[in-house]
Parts: C-alpha cells; structure tokens; sequence
C-alpha cells in the first residue's frame, strides 16, 4: 500500500469507509467489526457493532439511544491521546459539533488522513470547540456547502427568541430543535443571555438534556411540558422535537408561536413551508464560509467530501488546486432537521 495514494488504503465498501492497515471502519453501517465513531447522531453511530473507539461522551450517547444496540466492546478514549491500531495510529481532536464529537486522526507511514465527521468553529458553550488538525488528506462534511449558507451569530438569533417572549408575553413559544446538541446549545444560550426562567421541554428530550448535565454542561432548570398548568407555559419558552412543533402536541400550548432553530431557516421559503414564525438561523455544521477556510487551512492536497451538497464545494476545492472527490456514502441523513 502506497501511502500517498489515499485510495490504498482509505476505501469505501458496503460498510461505509473502511482504513486498511487498521482493519477499521468510521461511522460505518451496523454489524463492523470494529469501528471508529466520530459522534452520536443516528446516521454515523449506529446499533450492532462488536468493537467501538470513541469519546467517552460519544459512547454514553451511543449507550442511552441505541439500549441493545450499543457496541458490544466499547473502546473510550480522549482526546488527544495516540493510539495505536495495526500499522497507523488514531487519534481523536474535538470536532465543535456536539458533546463528544470527534475528528480522526488517522496516521499512516509518515501520511496523515482527517475524517471530520460533522464539524462547526462557532462558538458553543456544550462542547469543546473544533481544533485545526493539519493533514494531506482532510475527508470533509458538506451539509452547508453553497455560498448562500452564512450561519451568522447564533447568540443573535436567541436575543431575537427571548425578544420575541418579551413582546407575547400571552404565548407559547414552541422551538423545534434536534435532541442531541441542538436542543442543549440553544438552552445554553438562552442562559448565557441570561434567561433564567425554567424552561420546558418535550419528553422526547429529557434523556439527551440529563446526559449533557451528567458531562458537566449546565442547562437550569428544565421542566416537562407535558402535564405544565396552563398559565405556566404563557410566556415561556417550550423546545421540542422538530417533528412535534406542527403537531397535536403544540396546538395544545397556549397560542404557540411556532419557531425552529436549524441552518435551513436562512432559506425563508423552508421557514414559511413549515409554517415556522420565528425561524432562528441556529447550525451546529460548519457553513459554506467555515468549510472553505478549514479546507484551506488544513493544508490539505486532496479532500473527499462526504453527506451533503458536493457540486459547488468540489469545484471550489479544484480552483485552489487540490484534487477533489466526493465520496459516495449511502444513508448519511442530515441532522440539522
Ligand atoms: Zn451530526
Ligand atoms: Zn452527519
């Protein structure tokens, strides 16, 4: 095996992305071997594997969502810390994304090779920010990757939430938000801006909130929703699941006034589809700005893309003179929903 032709040994099989001399996959599909999983959204950590490498954060998500499912012989390790697995060494630097979420590190005779997995470089306060690993071959998300996607300042689009309560103090405000990460990010921002009334939340998000606050990351109090008087939930602030905020479950609020923190909200046609009326422009992956100036910054030669909009990002990668490929990844989902 070359090491400088990537393609050697960094394939792409029925399992997802397979490095040979380690004998492992990352994020692969259920039943590897072993695996390397670089954070706990559904479609990279998946049930049924026999050995898996992650942050201790990843692993106790991977334990609380996927019950029998977890890996059998789960693997911790920190970031930071080399480790070596048949002819290369891994090591995992934090990837910005969500509590735990990691790159890899993969090290081969002399060559290195970053998988990112889903990364962002904005400030958030629930995860340890992204660090810049130099490599020659950087494998990159791009779930954001067109020039219209400019994410912005997310602690902006909280002050316009806790703004928005001010001025309705009679309604519900609803915010659809991802379980794990977002969900905690923006509780967490709502506190930094110093909103320190309870804040409710959907059932469906109490196991990821508790698991963030056994890790350290304090989220205030959180009450369910369910079950709420009436005239508690007039003027405050009730997250849940995306799925939930056009549903049964918020026409029961207080005159909601439904809102939705996700990247996709810079699209106004997608915010007045899902008939949101207070989108906030909230993503915990990196936008089109974010990923450009990664890439260059890594020094990388060659990058891969993997899950999301390839086109304008690969030809942006050739016009700076690396070598481009997009990388065929079935069931990669985005979880920015
Ligand atoms: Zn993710
Ligand atoms: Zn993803």
């Amino acid at each position: 095996m070359r090491p400088n032709h990537f393609e050697d040994w960094l394939r792409v099989d029925a399992k997802g992305l397979y490095c040979r001399p380690g004998g492992f996959h990352i994020d692969p599909h259920g039943g590897a071997r072993r695996a390397i999983i670089t954070h706990g959204h559904s479609d990279h950590a998946r049930p049924g594997h026999d050995a898996a490498l992650a942050t201790p954060e990843t692993l106790a998500i991977m334990g609380a969502r996927l019950g029998d499912g977890a890996p059998r012989r789960p693997h911790t390790v920190a970031y930071g810390e080399p480790l070596s697995i048949g002819d290369v060494t891994v090591t995992l630097f934090p990837a910005g994304h969500v509590l735990g979420s990691a790159q890899v590190l993969i090290e081969y005779q002399g060559v290195r090779a970053v998988v990112s997995g889903d990364y962002k470089r904005s400030e958030d306060p629930t995860c340890t920010a992204f660090t810049l690993v130099p490599c020659d071959l950087f494998i990159t998300e791009a779930t954001f990757a067109l020039p219209v996607f400019q994410h912005g300042d997310a602690a902006q689009e909280v002050t316009k939430l806790i703004k928005s309560v001010e001025q309705f103090p009679e309604r519900a405000h609803v915010v659809g938000a991802y379980g794990l990460g977002k969900t905690q990010r923006v509780i967490a921002l709502l506190r930094a801006a110093g909103y320190e009334h309870p804040i409710f939340i959907h059932g469906a998000l109490q196991a990821c909130c508790d698991l963030y606050e056994s890790f350290g990351v304090r989220l205030g109090a959180l009450k369910p929703a369910t079950g709420a008087a009436r005239d508690d939930l007039k003027g405050a602030i009730a997250l849940a699941p995306p799925s939930a905020i056009a549903d049964r479950w918020a026409r029961r609020l207080p005159d909601p006034l439904t809102s939705f923190a996700s990247g996709w909200m810079r699209v106004r046609a997608r915010a007045r589809q899902q008939g949101v009326e207070l989108p906030l422009v909230i993503s915990d992956h990196a936008d089109w700005r974010e990923l450009t100036e990664t890439i260059a910054e890594t020094g990388a030669r060659e990058v891969w893309v993997t899950h999301g909009r390839e086109e304008a990002l690969l030809h942006h990668i050739e016009t700076t003179g690396k070598r481009g490929r997009a990388l065929a990844l079935i069931g990669r989902e985005d979880d920015d929903q």
